[in-house]
């Protein structure tokens, strides 16, 4: 990629970051089973050491396969630099390691991937990180939520499980106001869907065992420091701000700028915590991503083709997908995701609780498991399985209702899917 052209998507998904090993040749970028790596003599082992300069020390603060894989997303999310780890949890802990001191408060739009509610209401109250939450569908819910303890607000783009599209814009707007960074949780649009960061993101976050990684086999998860918050103005992030103990004094944001975000949640956060990914799921989801757009695509358009035959049929109540007209997100949808609106969506049986645990366990190609974004179709029943735990009215304030079935649609026939659900809802 050495010309003058800016590459386009598809091509960034395949090279961004890549190019053949230098030592052997090797044109697929090989998996570096290596826990640490040889200095060159005592004066580069200093510098290393000093962040005077790039290199490998030791995999749990970086490794050359997850090198790759962070230009490699960086560049398709538009960002200045991107920080792989264990999973998308782990992604989420860092960036609130780095930017939170105890007692600190951020904003959350309720609309969240299960996992991350009890992350941020559980978890995250044992540091004393203290998550506020407001309504996604209503921006100036989070202008309500300010105080002078917020250091940053947190949303998803496109949320689960209901086809939910976020204004990110007009979210994007309170958070420049109140002086604090936006993060997004890109993981169900990927950028392939959705660039958040043309939208105000200054973080962009991802569980990259769902679509980026796609094909259900590995847990990864990423930051991306878009570059566009000035750590320096506020005050209020010391750990980017303030001289940094462990290195000599240096100030993050000083030294690195455009990018201190990143390397403060690698050189602290992962260093200190140690969520590291393994070289081989690097690996696994840098073949992945080769053909995310490709995957997207196909996924969108199924969906949506799969979600206007259940709109048609009889045993269906209704069905809730951003991409289908008369759907309340649509608008929104075409705006921030125009391609489609993705693979992921909800809708209910006119027989439920009941119709939903039959349905699950009459499907064939389908998959009844909690995960999405693999290859193959997969079907979950919330309320009997992931929303067991809750009361009948906190399942319904989460979308996830008694009548309420969730479907992840793979990448087999459109005519297979379909003709899957007819025969399981016929015998339902
Ligand atoms: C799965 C998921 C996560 C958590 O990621 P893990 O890789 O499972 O830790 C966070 N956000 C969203 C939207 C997800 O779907």
């Amino acid at each position: 990629m050495s010309s003058e052209r800016d590459p386009g998507f598809s091509t960034l998904a395949i090279h961004a970051g890549a190019q053949p090993d230098p030592s052997t040749g090797a044109r697929a970028t090989p998996i570096y089973q290596t826990t640490s790596y040889v200095f060159d003599d005592v004066d580069h082992a200093a510098a290393l050491f000093n962040l005077e300069t790039f290199g490998n020390i030791y995999t749990r603060i970086g490794n050359p396969t997850q090198a790759v894989l962070e230009e490699r997303v960086a560049a398709l999310e538009g960002g200045t630099a991107g920080l792989a780890v264990a999973s998308g949890h782990a992604a989420q802990h860092l960036i609130f390691h780095t930017l939170l001191e105890t007692g600190d408060e951020f904003i959350a739009g309720r609309q969240l991937y299960g996992g991350s509610i009890n992350q941020f209401n559980v978890s995250f109250k044992k540091c004393d990180w203290n998550v506020v939450w407001a309504d996604a569908d209503d921006p100036s819910s989070f202008e309500a939520a300010l105080t002078d303890k917020t250091r940053a607000i947190f949303i998803e783009s496109l949320a689960n499980p209901g086809g939910v599209v976020i204004d990110i814009e007009a979210i994007a707007k309170v958070a420049k106001q109140a002086g604090v960074p936006l993060i997004v949780d890109n993981t169900i649009a990927t950028p392939y869907l959705c660039r958040p960061i043309e939208h105000g993101a200054d973080i962009v976050v991802h569980s990259l065992t769902k679509f980026l990684g796609g094909h259900g086999n590995s847990i990864g998860g990423m930051i991306v420091d878009c570059g566009t918050f000035d750590w320096l103005a506020s005050g209020k992030y010391p750990t980017l701000s303030e001289p940094c103990e462990s290195y000599h004094g240096i100030r993050l944001a000083e030294t690195f700028g455009t990018f201190a975000f990143a390397i403060a949640c690698r050189v602290l956060g992962l260093r200190d915590l140690g969520p590291c990914i393994a070289p081989m799921n690097a690996f696994l989801i840098l073949t992945g991503i080769e053909t995310l757009p490709l995957r997207m695509q196909r996924h969108s358009d199924t969906a949506l083709q799969v979600a206007r035959w259940l709109e048609q049929h009889d045993k269906v109540a209704w069905v809730s997908y951003a991409g289908l007209d008369g759907n309340r997100y649509k608008t929104l949808a075409e705006k921030y995701c125009p391609k489609g609106a993705g693979a992921l969506f909800t809708f209910g049986l006119k027989g439920g609780y009941d119709a939903g645990v039959s349905l699950v366990s009459h499907v064939e190609l389908f998959s009844h498991l909690a995960n999405i974004g693999d290859t193959r179709s997969l079907i979950i029943h919330p309320a009997s399985t992931t929303h067991r735990q809750l009361s009948d009215e906190q399942r319904a304030l989460a979308g996830a209702g008694d009548d309420v079935v969730r479907l992840s649609i793979g990448l087999e026939d459109p005519d297979d899917i379909i003709a899957d659900l007819d025969q399981a809802l016929a015998n339902a």
